[in-house]
């Protein structure tokens, strides 16, 4: 049996990634601390291995476990000579929670553990601080009401505002030991009425309740949506820290804090933090009092502040990147209670990537490797224009930058409704708390009254690449009446307000905004993450606005060019209509030729942005329904186009009704049925082509995509349909033109019969949308209603519409594309669809050898970080 805990100066685990696998992120961590000697409360962790027993042993602690816990007690009472239990010196400690990854506030931890009726009285003599000692009891008893016992935390605040009512006093600094001595006689009571026992007095009872606790909390509801929305597995557990307690609140040579070793908003090099003097760690982050900034520690503390700094050095060094700490310090001495990697924006991920490599900490592949590609969606997309009006109605803190705008809701649920009717919500919170997980989530953007830079809104915004202002104490919230008030302003539910996160400002009403600044630091990463990267990124896009926002995002050519959306606009959808619902040959062909101009010229804007650059053009592929006339005055005008009466029409629609459209006429089934259709779309691209050249702009290549083919007769007939046009084309003209016939495979058969497909394609796309579709079974379009249910009971790990199926779908597009290369080794192939753009997917694409991918505008940059990470991984 492996073992089970580990002192924080353990010899037996190097500091490899695998001790955090074991350990937990703090724990190894704590570790790692203790291990470059600094000041770390002496401890021990009991490893995620016991989580898995423990959910496996009925949720019990294994015997084992107690024994080897209380066997670690013993030293920890030996290196801090304080005894757990005792009646004259007491050991108290903490236990705290830490999983693989930080799930920052999601699981829980117990402070003070060790005091009872009598410790608590030895606490006071020793310290000869008796209120000290009653907050501190008081605290625990509080915690572990809560924590242990599931008594609702709001009713021990209750009775300490009543009790300071009645006294007439505001701040709990105010309440003097008497007063904890009421109050804790009221918790007990509170206590013993909520869970039908008194407050444990043994110390060890309260030491087993606690980690029970810890390990139950990583099954808590919050706990679970936060993996969810992170993808965390559940088998991985949470490790659990013992860890002699130290005291931030025993004067004022006391403090607690948090720093970040380098801003983590903006990504600058310099101290960046919070801290408040006489106060325990969770005042800190609890958003209770507001901290000052760490910089002024310089006066307070300069003794502190100094080694504050060298540690930070020493930890960046060690951990090659930015650190998150916790600290404190009792009697004017350092505690380092925990580092980690630090969370930080789109914006100061890439400044410190990059500043890094230059202070050649790390390398430019660690720098590609460390930056998440999703978050730069954050950095691509628009931040308010500076020349907007503005009516500025509150300020706050700039706790994660960005602008959003929204609709005012006071509750998570709100947030989640509003969400779920396609309606954009800014969640207004006097402070938020881990139940509010799911509504920041869904929210637009994040705005607190209460709370610092590191407040729990402030932290899990960053996370989440949310704007957030914090800490904006100018507004004053009313949650009965659905409100907030600033000076003059009153601001119901429902308004819209715009919050800045870059700036701290509150504004009336929807600002506008402007396009993001993509030099700098930023491009600096593409050209790197360009040298590194194999596959090819091109864009999917269909209109000359997308085309020339992909390509200066750096797209390599497009990848998916869908033709039925030309066809929306509102001038031509006539024709279209008429085209779809005309009887005759003789009228589809008229319809057709009035498309035909507007075809070929999209086509020459699209192709004089991507100059030079490949473009697949997909041949229709309407979703026939989409484009059908529904309203009365529609139906009256294709009538008159047509020379039809409206009865006429509305007939025509019904037999056009399909009952599944997804697997209906549609793809190539079209151009078998009406070829005048594919050689009016084939003739545009070559005429497009041909006025190319006569303007001298620098040609694309075009690549011919025939979609849905499943069989090879298909793809055989239409290529010769294309081959033919461009013979015409280049005979009318006189001119050579080169251009490339492939398909979409996207229907498992395709996959299958890819070596005789290939016979007649030059390259292949990987439609994974309808590939992803046609393989499941399962149409996009309803899956809505029960894939919640799928990732739910982990039948789905992820939605396959986002993250690519491996085993499946990615199995056959592995099968494809061996049998197509066999076939034609100089196949190209590619994938388009929303899998282009997600990491995970791309990752995939590359190892299964792929050519490109293709992606949304916005995504090319993402998918180009990702492409450069997925090589450097696979080299590994
Ligand atoms: P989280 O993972 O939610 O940050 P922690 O385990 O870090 O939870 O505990 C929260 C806070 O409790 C810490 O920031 C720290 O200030 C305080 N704390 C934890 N352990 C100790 C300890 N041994 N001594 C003093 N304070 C502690
Ligand atoms: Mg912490
Ligand atoms: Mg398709």
């Amino acid at each position: 049996m492996s073992k089970l805990i580990y002192r924080f100066n353990n010899k037996e685990l190097k500091n490899n990634i695998n001790s955090k696998d074991i350990l937990g992120g703090k724990g190894a961590n704590l570790a790692l601390m203790a291990k470059l000697k600094l000041p770390v409360p002496p401890g021990f962790t009991i490893s995620t291995k016991v989580c898995e027993y423990f959910y496996k042993n009925n949720k019990k602690i294994s015997n084992k476990v107690i024994q080897q816990t209380k066997e670690e007690i013993k030293i920890i009472e030996k290196i801090t000579k304080k005894k757990f239990g005792d009646l004259y010196n007491p050991l108290l400690i903490s236990v705290r929670s830490g999983s693989r990854v930080s799930m920052p506030g999601m699981m829980d931890t117990i402070l003070n553990l060790g005091l009872n009726d009598k410790t608590v009285i030895a606490l006071r003599k020793i310290t000869s601080n008796g209120r000290f000692a009653k907050d501190s009891y008081r605290r625990f008893i509080q915690m572990y009401g809560n924590v242990v016992l599931g008594i609702e935390s709001h009713f021990f605040e209750e009775l300490i505002e009543n009790y300071k009512l009645t006294k007439g006093v505001i701040q709990d600094t105010e309440l003097e030991e008497d007063d904890w001595d009421g109050l804790i006689q009221n918790f007990k009571d509170l206590i013993k009425e909520k869970a039908k026992k008194n407050f444990p007095q043994d110390v060890y009872e309260q030491l087993w309740g606690a980690i029970h606790a810890v390990l139950l909390s990583w099954n808590s509801k919050r706990a679970k949506t936060y993996r969810k929305i992170n993808y965390i597995p559940d088998h991985w557990g949470t490790a659990v820290n013992v860890q002699a307690m130290v005291f931030g609140n025993m004067g004022n040579d006391c403090a607690t804090g948090v720093a970040f070793t380098r801003n983590p908003s903006t990504g600058k090099k310099e101290i960046f933090g919070e801290y408040l003097i006489n106060a325990q760690g969770e005042d800190v982050v609890a958003g209770t009092r507001t901290p000052e900034n760490l910089l002024k520690m310089n006066k307070s503390m300069p003794k502190i502040f100094k080694e504050l700094n060298f540690f930070f050095s020493k930890l960046e060094k060690k951990y090659k990147d930015m650190q998150d700490i916790e600290f404190t310090v009792e009697n004017n001495k350092l505690w380092m209670l925990q580092t980690r990697s630090g969370k930080r924006t789109a914006k100061a991920a890439i400044k410190i990537a990059v500043d890094m490599v230059k202070e050649k900490l790390i390398s430019i592949k660690e720098a590609i490797l460390r930056i998440d590609p999703n978050i730069l969606d954050t950095l691509l997309h628009p931040t308010l224009d500076e020349k907007a009006e503005k009516e500025v109605i509150a300020s706050g803190l700039p706790a994660s930058p960005g602008a959003a705008s929204g609709k005012v809701t006071f509750s998570a649920e709100e947030a989640e409704k509003l969400k779920e009717q396609l309606q954009d919500a800014i969640l207004v919170r006097i402070e938020t708390s881990p139940e509010d997980i799911n509504g920041m989530h869904a929210a637009k953007g994040i705005l607190t009254a209460r709370g610092g830079m590191t407040s729990h809104a402030a932290v899990v915004a960053r996370g989440m690449g949310k704007p957030c202002v914090s800490g904006s104490s100018e507004i004053k919230i009313d949650y009965e009446k659905k409100e907030f008030k600033s000076g003059e302003y009153i601001i119901k539910e429902g308004q819209i307000i715009t919050i800045d996160g870059g700036s701290g400002k509150i504004m009336l009403g929807k600002v506008p905004t402007v396009k993001p600044d993509i030099s700098g630091d930023f491009s600096k990463v593409m050209v790197w993450a360009d040298q590194i990267r194999k596959l090819k990124v091109r864009t999917n896009s269909e209109t000359p606005a997308d085309t020339k926002i992909a390509r200066d995002f750096g797209a390599e050519g497009i990848g998916l060019c869908r033709t039925e959306h030309m066809f929306f606009n509102e001038k031509r959808i006539v024709s279209v209509r008429q085209m779809i619902l005309s009887k005759t040959l003789e009228d589809r062909r008229l319809a057709l030729k009035k498309i035909l101009p507007y075809q070929k010229n999209d086509f020459f804007e699209i192709f004089k942005i991507m100059s030079g650059l490949p473009v697949t053009v997909r041949l229709l592929d309407p979703p026939l329904h989409e484009f059908l006339p529904k309203t009365d005055k529609d139906i009256a005008d294709v009538a008159k186009e047509l020379n039809m009466s409206n009865s006429d029409i509305k007939s025509r629609i019904v037999e056009l009704h399909e009952q599944n459209p997804m697997l209906g006429h549609r793809g190539c089934r079209l151009g078998i049925s009406f070829p005048e259709i594919y050689k009016m779309q084939c003739t545009a691209i070559f005429e497009a082509l041909v006025e190319c050249k006569r303007k001298n702009i620098k040609s694309v290549i075009p690549e011919i995509m025939i979609p849905l083919v499943s069989t090879t007769s298909e793809i055989q007939i239409l290529k010769n349909l294309v081959d033919k046009t461009a013979t015409e084309i280049q005979k009318k003209h006189s001119l050579k033109i080169k251009y490339y016939v492939g398909t979409m495979i996207e229907l498992p058969r395709a996959a299958i019969r890819a070596k005789d497909i290939a016979k007649y394609a030059d390259f292949f796309s990987f439609g994974t949308n309808d590939l992803t579709q046609t393989t499941f079974g399962i149409s996009r379009d309803d899956s809505g209603k029960f894939l919640n249910d799928y990732v739910d009971n982990k039948i789905f790990n992820k939605d396959p519409f986002i993250s690519i199926d491996e085993r499946g779908v990615g199995e056959l597009i592995r099968i494809a594309t061996e049998r197509g290369r066999l076939e034609k080794k100089a196949l190209k192939l590619g994938i388009c669809g929303e899998h282009g753009g997600d990491p995970a997917s791309i990752e995939f694409c590359e190892n299964a050898k792929l050519n490109y991918v293709s992606c949304s505008p916005y995504r090319v940059p993402i998918a180009r970080l990702a492409a450069a990470q997925a090589y450097l991984k696979k080299k590994n």
